[in-house]
């Protein structure tokens, strides 16, 4: 008998590991261990997500005569405890990348040794694992596009089937903590639906249509053009394998129809999934990035953090900046727990480079509300922007909002989606708000802000913060 230890891959389709347990005709007892230490970096739309997740899990495993065995604690302490409790003599999960995770898998296995249990792992969140796609000298790749060609170019494996209903043991699983239980309160944003089916909808619609069209629509906003996926890799409730067959599916369709435009578009969708494994890859060789630049400057960036530096920091986490496009985003993320990518990549750039505030500020807040906060991707996206990462935005290229605005949002659909008060400006108005006198702006919108900085302004003290660290000025 062999336990699976689940963690951030939440199904029982296409996991790597759980078929690994179930092979050879051994029998597996399905197991969760709600761990404090990792309770601690969580939120609530992450943790209801997670829950609900949980719940489709336990339903899976019931519908194969099955059920969740589930318990709370140090798992340095509950595996050996369950293994002794089930009488298996082994465990098997799947890897996890971060520093946290894998100080933890460290003590588990050290546990596990010393209980005289069995243990195997296996790579399942990723095509191709940290640590082989590699630079000709062996050292991971810090510059995407490389790393993209021989992601592209590897074999990806087929999905996993998921585990027969007489390779499972008919355990009496455990009821799930609540929300409150664990720390946690429902969340006010309003989380997508957890589970496979969902997930499998979400890339079955995707898939359709808008994947053809992904490259022309994906920076348009109001388009909702994106699989939304991103929770679902996060924690796994869908399997990366799965994910990719669907893509190359839709691929070898529009190949056959000979449209090279939707066979260009697929690829673009497909390069994006290879963006999750390089960000992983960097933190896995990197893991002190969660919290140090990646790159760091000849000085330390003088980022702003008085007094005046803070209430810009609340208003832009309110969406209350009066730049319509940023506060749309930060607003999208309080009701969704979810931004549009090109909007994360706007208020990024607009609280590192318009507010001079230090990136950790924006990773802290998008960590408190995306439901798809994933530590490699999040900082990744993070340092990108502040122009501290790998393969990151120059220092001197600064967003416009108001010019991002205009192009990715012309019709200003997606701004007044989320920022009512602006619903009967024109468009127009809409982007040009800064240029606008403050009798007009209270005119057009009363309740909606001025502009809390001038961007030209904050552009040219951008320009010499970062000249400063660079030991130009
Ligand atoms: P799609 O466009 O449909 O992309 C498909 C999948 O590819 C995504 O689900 C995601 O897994 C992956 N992906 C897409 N873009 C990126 C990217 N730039 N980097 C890494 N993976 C990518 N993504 C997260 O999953 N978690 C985060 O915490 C996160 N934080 C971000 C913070 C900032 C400042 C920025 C600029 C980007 C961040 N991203 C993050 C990347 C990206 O914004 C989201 O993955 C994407 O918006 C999710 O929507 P989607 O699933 O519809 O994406």
């Amino acid at each position: 008998m062999r336990l699976f230890w689940h963690r951030r891959d939440l199904r029982v389709a296409d996991n790597r590991g759980l078929a690994a347990a179930a092979a050879d005709g051994d029998t597996v007892v399905p197991v969760f261990v709600f761990d404090d230490d990792v309770l601690a970096h969580g939120a609530d739309p992450r943790v209801r997500f997670m829950l609900d997740a949980l719940a489709a899990l336990r339903e899976a495993y019931r519908e194969r005569g099955s059920d969740l065995v589930v318990a709370r604690g140090d798992p340095a302490a509950e595996l050996p405890r369950l293994a002794d409790e089930h009488d298996a003599d082994a465990v098997f999960w799947n890897e996890d990348y971060s520093g946290l995770a894998r100080e933890r898998d460290a003590r588990v296995r050290m546990a596990l040794d010393d209980a005289g249990v069995a243990r195997e792992t296996r790579h399942d969140a990723v095509h191709h694992e940290p640590g082989t796609i590699t630079t000709n000298q062996g050292d991971p790749y810090a510059v995407y596009t490389y790393f993209w060609k021989k992601w592209r170019d590897r074999d990806k494996h087929d999905p996993f089937d998921a585990p027969a209903a007489d390779a499972l043991v008919d355990v009496t699983g455990d009821d799930l903590p609540t929300i409150a239980e664990l720390g946690f309160a429902d969340p006010e944003a309003d989380v997508q639906e957890a589970g496979t089916a969902a997930a499998r909808e979400r890339l079955a619609t995707f898939c359709e249509d808008a994947i053809y069209r992904y490259d022309e629509d994906r920076d348009f906003p109001a388009k909702h053009a994106t699989s939304r996926l991103s929770t679902d890799l996060k924690w796994g409730t869908i399997g990366v394998r799965e994910v990719y067959e669907a893509t190359a599916t839709a691929k070898a369709e529009a190949d056959a129809d000979g449209d090279d435009d939707a066979v260009e578009a697929v690829e673009e969708f497909q390069s994006q999934l290879a963006w999750r494994e390089f960000y992983t890859q960097v933190l896995w060789a990197n893991p002190e990035v969660v919290s140090r630049n990646y790159k760091e400057y000849e000085r330390p960036i003088e980022w702003r953090d008085d007094d005046e530096a803070m209430a810009d920091l609340q208003a832009w986490k309110d969406g209350e900046t009066g730049y319509p496009i940023v506060d749309a985003g930060m607003r999208q993320l309080k009701e969704e727990a979810y931004m549009h990518n090109r909007v994360r990549m706007i208020v990024a750039s607009f609280l590192t480079k318009d507010l001079l505030l230090d990136w950790r500020h924006g990773y802290e807040h998008f960590k408190e509300h995306l439901a798809d906060h994933d530590t490699a991707n999040d900082n990744g996206g993070w340092q990108w922007a502040a122009s501290t990462g790998t393969d990151a935005q120059p220092y001197f290229r600064i967003f416009n909002p108001m010019t991002q605005g205009e192009r990715y949002d012309p019709d200003a659909e997606y701004v007044t989606e989320y920022v009512p008060e602006l619903a009967s400006v024109s468009p127009d108005n809409v982007h040009s708000w800064h240029e606008l006198s403050v009798g007009r702006r209270r005119q057009l919108a009363p309740q909606y802000p001025d502009p809390i900085v001038d961007h030209s302004e904050m552009r040219e003290r951008a320009l010499s913060m970062f000249k400063r660290a660079r030991g130009e000025e």
